[in-house]
């Protein structure tokens, strides 16, 4: 487990490195939108939906602005959040992500990227690496399986923002390796913002 690490951000990283971030967000979910308009898909929910899933996160400029997003919740509401993220302590666990509260993500506008993407059939094209297709999700596959596959490519959302993470890793000067589920990093962050 990681100890607390706590961030003192200043008005300009959050104009700078948090601004670029909600521009790689907003493409992400045009992208995500115009897929899934392709197929006519809308995710309503499931047994197996992301906010259930054993996902990991690995970027500084995500956690941050995650708990940026946390900041903003109540005293009671984010207390409540603390008591569910510490029952989740084992990394294998798969249960409820602590920011879902009646089936709604608490901090829905500063979820991380998976939580964006999650779900539709997609593609990725690193360079040195030879391109990679996905499947949708449990639900995609029994609503759209019979349709044409049309694959949404994370490439540049996936540069994009492995750009912002080392300018981001430079600028606090930071080099551990983050692999984290959403409790984790609840327990892991504090940010201060001005
Ligand atoms: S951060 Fe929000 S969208 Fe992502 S898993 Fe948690 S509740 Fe769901």
């Amino acid at each position: 487990m990681h100890g607390l690490t706590h961030f003192q951000l200043t008005t300009s990283d959050c104009i700078g490195l948090f601004d670029r971030l909600s521009r790689i967000y907003a493409d992400m979910d045009r992208a995500y939108q115009q897929t899934a308009e392709f197929y006519g898909f809308e995710c309503h929910g499931c047994s197996d939906n992301c906010c259930r899933s054993l996902f990991y996160h690995h970027t500084l400029i995500e956690c941050l602005y995650l708990m940026k997003g946390v900041q903003e919740l109540s005293h009671d509401r984010l207390g409540n959040v603390m008591s569910q993220a510490i029952l989740l302590p084992d990394e294998n666990h798969r249960g409820m992500c602590p920011l879902n509260a009646e089936e709604k993500c608490l901090v829905y506008d500063f979820r991380p990227m998976i939580c964006r993407l999650h779900g539709l059939p997609h593609e990725i094209s690193l360079a040195n690496r030879p391109p990679t297709q996905h499947p949708g999700c449990g639900e995609f596959d029994r609503l759209c399986s019979s349709q044409p596959r049309h694959f949404l490519d994370r490439t540049p959302h996936y540069l994009a923002l492995a750009r912002l993470e080392q300018d981001t890793r430079k600028h606090f000067v930071y080099s551990q390796r983050i692999k984290m589920t959403i409790a984790q990093i609840l327990m892991t962050f504090t940010v201060e913002i001005p």
